[in-house]
């Protein structure tokens, strides 16, 4: 992450004490950053997906969709893939495994 802390609450107090239309200024980059994060939380749930064994979130290239299960994804790596098919398809496991 950066390794300042907050840069842009500095600059808008700092910013506060020149005047109300720059005040007015703040508020509107303010939202536009609300607009954003909020944007930017829904491409984040677009992109990543939670594995259905260990529950970590990962992007989806990082996931394998299992072959029998809707919707479900499991890491492509490590053995979550392994453990949900003993699990939920223990007949399928001896052939693919
Ligand atoms: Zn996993
Ligand atoms: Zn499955």
């Amino acid at each position: 992450m950066a390794p300042r802390l907050h840069p842009s609450n500095q600059e808008a107090r700092e910013r506060v004490m020149l005047s109300h239309e720059e005040l007015e200024k703040i508020r509107e980059e303010r939202e536009v950053m609300d607009t954003w994060r909020t944007y930017s939380r829904h491409v984040v749930a677009y992109l990543l997906e939670a594995c259905a064994v260990c529950g970590m979130l990962r992007e989806k290239v990082h996931l394998a969709r299992c072959r029998w299960c809707e919707d479900t994804y499991i890491c492509k790596e490590g053995v979550c893939a392994q453990q949900h098919q003993a699990e939920l398809h223990p007949a399928v496991a001896f052939w693919t495994w």
